[in-house]
């Protein structure tokens, strides 16, 4: 008799059938099109040792690794605002903002730093492309392209190439402020420093821009995830 439970069992156009136990001690199976259910079984059965020896070690070892998870109903921040981190299962893609939500697959739990990281990374990218067109066309510059940093303090720079490096931390910050640095890059196209010359220029973009310095100054500590 098999009395081992198969979690996931997936059809395909391979030619043999696999088995694994993934990182939360689950077994898979993958198998052709077509294989009769009592094939699939007799080799689950065949394997059964294997499948518990590997199963204990996976959970075992999983024990044993201390991995900063976050908990449903935790707050991460997204461009100002405090969201709620949820798990819902079968989720795709895997990681979602659904009204004021931030929803990971259940089977991530795991990796929820990880997997929010690199969600980050993807949103900065593109929110911070968008924005950097938009004030490079109000205030007439041209820059190459906006490469994303991990920089944990220096939130933005502007090479003599014309690029604009901005951390992807800052997708944390509210709206106004990713603007504010944004705008401070691209004023750097056309003043290479930090002299009244240049601030008269970011000022003329964004008159309430000291606000938004400040509010860096002082919580820039918070766009973190650990
Ligand atoms: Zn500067």
């Amino acid at each position: 008799m098999n009395k081992i439970e198969i979690n996931e069992l997936h059809f395909s156009k391979r030619k043999t059938i696999s088995i694994i136990i993934d990182a939360n001690g689950r077994l898979i199976v993958r198998a052709p099109y077509r294989t009769p259910q009592k094939v699939i079984n007799d080799v689950v059965l065949q394997k059964q040792n294997w499948i518990i020896r590997k199963r204990e070690e996976i959970l075992n070892h999983k024990n044993e690794v201390k991995t900063v998870t976050f908990k449903e109903g935790d707050k991460v921040l997204y461009r100002g605002i405090n969201c709620s981190l949820k798990y819902e299962n079968n989720l795709k893609p895997p990681i979602l903002l659904k009204n004021g939500s931030i929803i990971i697959d259940s089977q991530y739990v795991k990796y929820a730093p990880q997997l929010l990281e690199k969600w980050y990374k993807i949103e900065a990218f593109n929110y911070f492309n968008r924005k950097a067109r938009h004030y490079a066309n109000l205030m007439k510059v041209h820059f190459k392209r906006v490469k994303i940093s991990n920089a944990q303090k220096r939130w933005g720079s502007c090479s003599s190439q014309k690029n604009i490096n901005l951390s992807w931390r800052l997708i944390m910050a509210p709206d106004s402020v990713i603007d504010y640095v944004i705008v401070h890059e691209l004023a750097h196209l056309i003043e290479m420093n930090h002299s009244q010359k240049f601030w008269a220029i970011v000022e003329r973009q964004m008159p309430s821009f000291r606000k938004h310095k400040n509010w860096l100054d002082k919580n820039g500590h918070l766009l973190t995830t650990t």
